[in-house]
Formats: structure tokens, sequence, C-alpha cells
């Protein structure tokens, strides 16, 4: 599943290739991915627009319009949006949706599992937050995403710290890899409930998420399953994944064999020795 890094390089790949320009047609070919919404008026709502620039916040990409609206897009599992100068030469494999740009560029919405969604946001900024609602908190690259807030999130939950930094609502745009790779550079085991973190582990999880982030955008996301970039080109950070699909191989500070497990219902990577699980506590005299 693309995360926020995926998404972010999709995005500046789009960026480039769309800012300014007019959408001269659409077409929807698969009708759940505009569901409820009407295909036919979808495809009318979308021609002749102007895209002023894509945005993202966590997993989600805005296309966002020169009248204020936008068109909201998540990739879920599958989905992947593939820019090409012209018509492609062959049919896109599970194209789902097409626009047509005023240059004579397409950008075309794959998604083999059709979990994938599109839907227009409204102009403005009271009605844009009404229409958004509660999907997403603070994004994780944003400057709002602070050690502190991430500390004021975990206060007192009891939730294994991985289910906690998987919840969009608490920070947008870690999924799965990211997750197991920030705990894993900050020392913290994926069970542990997230308001058992000292103030110093916290501190160590948020630098390491942003860490993991910044070098998974730099290397283009990672591409060991259906992730393509907007150009059909793949990512390099499955070649620099600390514990992440790695289980029985030494642990890259430690030499301990990696484990595998399920927590939050993910298959879940972690080293035994620099993870501990119970944590030493102090007993008060
Ligand atoms: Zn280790």
């Amino acid at each position: 599943m693309p995360e926020l890094p995926e998404v972010e390089t999709i995005r500046r790949q789009l960026a480039q290739h769309l800012a300014g320009r007019t959408i001269a047609g659409a077409r929807v070919l698969d009708p759940l991915l505009v569901d409820p919404e009407d295909p036919r008026a979808f495809e009318q709502r979308l021609a002749g627009r102007v895209v002023r620039e894509i945005r993202r916040t966590g997993k989600y990409l805005f296309i966002e319009f020169d009248d204020g609206e936008a068109l909201a897009l998540h990739l879920r599992m599958t989905g992947q949006l593939l820019w090409t100068p012209g018509e492609p030469d062959a049919p896109t494999p599970y194209a789902r949706a097409v626009l047509g740009m005023d240059d004579g560029s397409v950008v075309t919405f794959a998604d083999p599992r059709r979990f994938g969604r599109a839907w227009f946001l409204p102009a403005g900024r009271s009605a844009r937050r009404r229409a958004w609602g509660a999907r997403t908190g603070v994004d994780a690259m944003s400057s709002g995403f602070t050690a502190r807030r991430l500390g004021a999130s975990l206060d007192g939950r009891t939730a294994a710290i991985k289910a906690l930094i998987l919840d969009q609502r608490i920070v947008a745009g870690v999924g799965n890899i990211y997750a197991d790779e920030a705990l894993f550079r900050a020392r913290v085991h994926p069970r542990r409930p997230g308001g058992s973190l000292t103030q110093a582990e916290v501190r160590r999880l948020h630098r390491a998420i942003r860490d993991r982030l910044r070098m998974g955008i730099s290397v283009g996301g990672a591409s060991f399953d259906r992730y393509r970039d907007a150009h059909g080109g793949r990512g390099g950070m499955q070649d620099l994944f600390l514990v992440h699909r790695r289980q029985g191989e030494p642990c890259p500070r430690c030499r301990t064999t990696i484990e595998k497990g399920v927590v939050a219902q993910r298959g879940t990577y972690w080293c035994p020795r620099c993870q501990p699980q119970e944590v030493q506590v102090q007993a008060a005299c």
C-alpha cells in the first residue's frame, strides 16, 4: 500500500506535468471509483477544469483547481496514477479512470483491487473542513507534527504503539512499512502500550518517523509490490529496509535474528534485542 513517501513521489511528478494545464476530457471506466456519484456527471464536472497545484495530506492527493474545488484521490491498496505524454501505446491494465490534458498528455488511474477512490471537495476553507471531517490528523512531514504533539496523543493510551502510529488521525501518512522501520530506529517494541513510552522514547520515535519518511521520499518510495511512480518507475526503499520483510536475517545493529509477528492485524518485524517488549521499570522504594 502506498504510504506518504510513495504518494509524495507521485505528487511531485504530477505537479511538474499538470500545474497550469486544463483537463480536456475525463473518462470514468469503473463507476465504483466515484461511487456514489454518477460517472457521466463526474466526467462533465472534470472537463475544462484548470489545475492550480497538486497537494498531499497523509496518503491522500488533491488535484486543486483554479476555482477552489479539488479532486481528492486515495490510492488505498493497489492504486496507481500513471502519467504518459500521449495516449498509452497499449491499454493500461486495470484502468479505472483517464484524464486527458490540453497538451495531449494522459493521467490514468489504474487499480487491480479497486479499493481506490476519487471524489470532489468543495471550495472554501470551512466547507472543505466539513467535507473532510476527521479522516486525517496532522501530516507526518508537516511542521505541525512535533514530538510534543505525538506525546500528547499517546498519553494514557494502552493500545500497541504500532497501532497508534498507524492511526491516520494521530499522524497522517505512516503505514505498515514506515511504522516498522521507525519503531526499529527508535528502539521501541511495536507491542508496547503507547502510554508506556518515556519522553526520550517519544522524541526518538518522532525523529525516526521523520527520518524514515524522508529517506523513503529521497529514493522514490518502496516497490516490493505493485507500487509504481507516475512514470511507471520503481522506488528504491525496499533495498534499504532495516527490519521490514527481513525476518530470519540478522539485525543491522546487533546481529540478533529479526522476528515477525502480527501487531495491529499487520505483519510486523522487529529485533527482539534492540526493541525489548518488557521494559525494566525502576521499583519505587
Ligand atoms: Zn538488534
